[in-house]
C-alpha cells in the first residue's frame, strides 16, 4: 500500500519530456547575462528520472491514498462532511472569478460584489439577521469576529464591566477560545441530566458582567435546546446578548431561523453547510450576521447597491475595521452562492429534514450495540458511548474508530463533547443514500462485535493503511515527516 517517491522510481536517462531539437546558433551562451557564481549550483539538482507514465501512475495511486467524501461515506460529527456539487468547483473555477484583483475598480468587478451582496441577502433571510460580514475564513474566526463585535459595542454603551462570556460544558472548544482572544473571562455553564443548558446554573451565573452566552442549537450532543426561548429571555434581562455558534446550522436551515430563538449575532460555516470541501485546514468560510442594533460594528467596507451599481462602502461607524484580506476567502463564498441557488429555499429545508431523518435513522440501529447517553431522538448527529466496550473488553472509542478505516469508511469524530465517557459523534449528512447508512451502520456493529472476541486484531487496525495505527499524541507532537 505504500507509495514510493518519485525519485526512487528514478532510473538514469528515463524522462518525460521530449523537445525540439536546439536551433539556435553555437556559442549562444555567452550572450546571456551572467549569474554571480554565488548563486550557480556547485553540482547538478537530484532530479527524478522518470517517464509521464511513472509520474501520472505515481499521482493517481497518491490521490486514492487521502480519504474525501468523494471516496465514501465521511461521518465527522460536527464537520457536516457533505458532498459537494461539481457544478459549484467548475463554476468557482471561472475565470471572470480567478483572474480579478479585489483593489480592481469596483465598476470592473461587478459581477463579484454582486454575488457576495446578494449571498449577504440569502443568508441574512436564512438566519432572519438583518446584514452581515463575509470576511472571516473559518468558523473560529467568524467567533473572533463576533465576539470582538460584541466588545465595541458594550465599550460604546459605556458598559465596559462586562467582561464575562458564557459557555456550555458542551461547547465546541472554538468558543472558549475566541472569547479568550478577545479578552473576555470565560465562565462554563453545566448541563443538566438530558444534556441540555442546565437553567438552574445559567441564572446564577448571569449578572452585569455577562456580555454574551454562546450557545450552538442543536447543541454538540445533537440535541434541540427547548428552553432556547427562556434562554433567550434570561441572557437578555441581564442585559447580556445571545451569540449563535451557526457551524451546524444543517439541522434547522429552512426550518427555524437563529433571529426567531432570541438569537443576536451568529457565525455560519459555509464551508460546513453550503457545501465546500473541507478538512486539512481549509479553505474555509464563516460569515458573521448579526440584527440591526449590531450593523454600525461591523467589518468594512460594507458593499452597497446604488444606482451606479455595487459599490464599497467605508462608513460604519463604529466598525471594528478589517478582520482579513478584502473579499475573505471569496471563492468558497462562489460555491456557497451556486449551492443556495441551486437548492432554492425548499431544496435548503428538505437538506436539513434529510439529514435530521438520517442521523436519526442511524441512531435508532445502532441504539442495540452502543449505549447512547442522551437523548432518544436527535437532530443532525449524536453521540454514542464505548464505555461499556472500554469496560467490559478493553476496547475503547478510538478502537473502534480505526476499525472503521479498513472497510473504506471515514471514522466518527472521537472523545467529543467532553461529558460523554468513550463518545463517538455520528453525522451521516443528508447525502447518503439508505443503503450507505444501512452499510455504514451493520459496518460499525460489525466491528464492536468482533472486537469483543477479538481484542488483539481491533487493538491493531488500521492494518490496510500504508501506516498502522499511530501514538496519536505522540504524532502530533512530535511529527515525524522526514523521509
Ligand atoms: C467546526 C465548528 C467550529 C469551528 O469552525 P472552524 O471553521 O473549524 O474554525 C465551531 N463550532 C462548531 C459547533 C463547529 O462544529
Amino acid at each position: 500500500m505504500s507509495e514510493p517517491l518519485l525519485i526512487e522510481l528514478s532510473k538514469k536517462g528515463r524522462k518525460a519530456y521530449c523537445f525540439p531539437a536546439l536551433d539556435l546558433p553555437r556559442g549562444f551562451e555567452s550572450a546571456l547575462p551572467s549569474l554571480p557564481s554565488s548563486l550557480l549550483r556547485q553540482t547538478k539538482a537530484r532530479l527524478p528520472e522518470v517517464s509521464e507514465l511513472d509520474v501520472v501512475r505515481h499521482f493517481t495511486r497518491l490521490s486514492t491514498l487521502s480519504f474525501g467524501v468523494d471516496n465514501g461515506c465521511y461521518p465527522l460529527g460536527s464537520c457536516t462532511m457533505k458532498y459537494n456539487p461539481k457544478i459549484s468547483e467548475k463554476l468557482a473555477m471561472l475565470e471572470d472569478f480567478t483572474t480579478i484583483h479585489p483593489l480592481q475598480d469596483s465598476s470592473t468587478v461587478q459581477g463579484c460584489l454582486s454575488v457576495m451582496y446578494n449571498l449577504l441577502e440569502d443568508l441574512s433571510s436564512i438566519t432572519g439577521m438583518s446584514w452581515g460580514t463575509l470576511q472571516p475564513c473559518a468558523g473560529a474566526h467568524g467567533e473572533y469576529t463576533g465576539l470582538k463585535m460584541v466588545r465595541a459595542y458594550f465599550l460604546k454603551k459605556g458598559e465596559a464591566r462586562r467582561n464575562k462570556v458564557l459557555v456550555p460544558v458542551s461547547a465546541h472548544g472554538t468558543n472558549p477560545a475566541s472569547a479568550a482572544l478577545n479578552g473576555f473571562t470565560i465562565v462554563t455553564v453545566a448541563s443538566d441530566d438530558e444534556g441540555l443548558v442546565d437553567i438552574d446554573d445559567l441564572k446564577s451565573k448571569l449578572d452585569d458582567s455577562v456580555a454574551a452566552f454562546m450557545l450552538t442549537n442543536p447543541n454538540t450532543l445533537g440535541l434541540f435546546e427547548k428552553n432556547i426561548l427562556l434562554i433567550s429571555s434570561l441572557v437578555h434581562e441581564a442585559g447580556g446578548l445571545l451569540y449563535y455558534d451557526g457551524a451546524n446550522l444543517n439541522a434547522i436551515m429552512g426550518n427555524a431561523t437563529p433571529s426567531d430563538m432570541g438569537f443576536d449575532l451568529l457565525h455560519l460555516n459555509l464551508h460546513k453547510t453550503f457545501a465546500t470541501p473541507h478538512g486539512g485546514g481549509g479553505p474555509g468560510s464563516g460569515p458573521v450576521m448579526v440584527k440591526s442594533f449590531l450593523r454600525p460594528f461591523l467589518p468594512g467596507p460594507d458593499i452597497e447597491l446604488t444606482d451606479s451599481g455595487y459599490t464599497y462602502n467605508w462608513l460604519a461607524s463604529d466598525s471594528i475595521g478589517k478582520v482579513s484580506m478584502f473579499w475573505g476567502n471569496f471563492l468558497v463564498l462562489v460555491k456557497a452562492y451556486i449551492y443556495i441557488l441551486r437548492m432554492g429555499s425548499e431544496g435548503l429545508r428538505a437538506a436539513s429534514s434529510h439529514a435530521v431523518l438520517n442521523a436519526n435513522y442511524m441512531l435508532h440501529r445502532l441504539k442495540g450495540t452502543f449505549e447512547i447517553p442522551y437523548g432518544d431522538t436527535c437532530m443532525h448527529e449524536f453521540v454514542i458511548s464505548c464505555q461499556n466496550f472500554k469496560q467490559e473488553y478493553g476496547v475503547s472509542a478510538e478502537d473502534i474508530a480505526k476499525g472503521l478505516i479498513d472497510s473504506g469508511y471515514h471514522p466518527p469524530t472521537m472523545y467529543f463533547p467532553s461529558l460523554v465517557h468513550e463518545a463517538l459523534m455520528i453525522e451521516p449528512t443528508e447525502s447518503e443514500s439508505k443503503e450507505t447508512l444501512d452499510e455504514f451502520t451493520d459496518t460499525l456493529i460489525g466491528i464492536a462485535e468482533r472486537a469483543k472476541k477479538d481484542p488483539q486484531w481491533i487493538h491493531g487496525c488500521p492494518w490496510t493503511t500504508p501506516v498502522g495505527r499511530l501514538d496519536t499524541a505522540k504524532a502530533v507532537k512530535e511529527p515525524d515527516l522526514h523521509y
